[in-house]
């Protein structure tokens, strides 16, 4: 049994790798929560509707957001009625997101995301980090935003000088997956709006001291490889590197794997985190994946 702690884009490319090594059922993913948001009259889980479409075969991996050859004939017509939504969601993404919000009156969103999970035919588990309705704020030199007006309609530009988010009660199963797992493996996901909102779920990061994790670098030669990460860490006083990770990761870290391009910073790392591998961590193709999901193992 294998817990993934994911956000939405780099963690999932590497679970393509990981269901193809192991029994899907055989994993859980514990998905960041925290950007979750009403747009268009819609319940918008971004993270989780991305780990849910990997899972299904049917992800957009062009942007790691919805549904493969979605159409967007709601969108276009939302636009000629002169309301620009702040994201594209396409017309098959936008019915889960429906119907997410309408077992949401019913339900809480670790019981809606299990009951399409199951519809969708996914044998994982995929839970929600938090059922808890959650706030993030980046504050930048414009003033405070939320999530999705910084990175979408600011084009991550604004400097952001802190990121503050809520401290959630886990959702029922977080805890009790990585207690039981043989192994938690952190995907090169975003430590700060990604991976740090599940470890501040109360009770998460005495769980994970007890686990054996093991963490990808989202960082490749003092790069990310998408996404305001390196803007994040600054922020929060971190340098922007696989170091500035492995010191973010170290409480609970047992295993780290770093790039090629970054064997410079190995000795460094190694007097936070002892067990430093070194392999090629840029996921372009499924050979690339698979590779990578069998070294977390090795
Ligand atoms: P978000 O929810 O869209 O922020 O997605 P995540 O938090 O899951 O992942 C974003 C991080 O994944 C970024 O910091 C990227 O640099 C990193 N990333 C994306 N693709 C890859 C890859 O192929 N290899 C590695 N090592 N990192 C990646």
């Amino acid at each position: 049994m294998i817990t993934i702690l994911s956000g939405g884009t780099g963690t999932p490319k590497l679970i393509q790798g990981i269901i193809r090594i192991i029994e899907p059922r055989e994993l859980s993913v514990v998905v960041n929560t925290i950007e979750n948001t009403y747009i268009s009259g819609v319940y918008v889980a971004a993270d989780i509707d991305t780990v849910m479409y990997t899972l299904a075969g049917m992800v957009n991996e062009d942007t790691w957001y919805g549904i493969a050859d979605d159409t967007f004939i709601t969108h276009e017509t939302l636009k000629k009625m002169g309301f620009n939504e702040i994201l594209k969601i396409g017309d098959r993404d936008r019915a889960i997101k429906i119907q997410k919000t309408m077992l949401m009156e019913k339900y809480p969103l670790s019981k809606v995301v299990d009951i399409q999970r199951i519809k969708l035919g996914i044998e994982s588990r995929i839970i929600p980090m938090s059922d808890e309705q959650t706030f993030i704020r980046i504050i930048t030199e414009e003033g405070e935003m939320e999530f999705h007006e910084f990175l979408v309609e600011k084009k991550a530009e604004p400097h952001v000088k802190d990121v503050l988010y809520s401290n959630v009660e886990p959702a029922e199963g977080v805890i009790e997956s990585i207690e039981t797992s043989d192994m938690v493996l952190i995907g090169p996901s975003n430590p700060v709006t990604s991976i740090g909102p599940i470890v501040s779920a109360r009770g998460v990061l005495n769980a994970l001291k007890k686990a054996y994790v093991v963490a990808v670098s989202p960082i490749i030669g003092g790069k990310p490889v998408s996404g305001p990460v390196g803007e994040f860490m600054k922020a929060l006083g971190y340098d922007a590197s696989c170091i500035g990770v492995a010191e973010i990761y170290n409480q609970f870290l047992d295993k780290f794997i770093i790039d090629v391009k970054d064997r410079g910073s190995q000795k460094k790392i190694e007097k936070l985190i002892s067990d430093v591998m070194i392999t090629n961590t840029n996921m372009k193709t499924i050979r690339d994946k698979v590779m990578l999901a069998k070294k977390c193992f090795g």
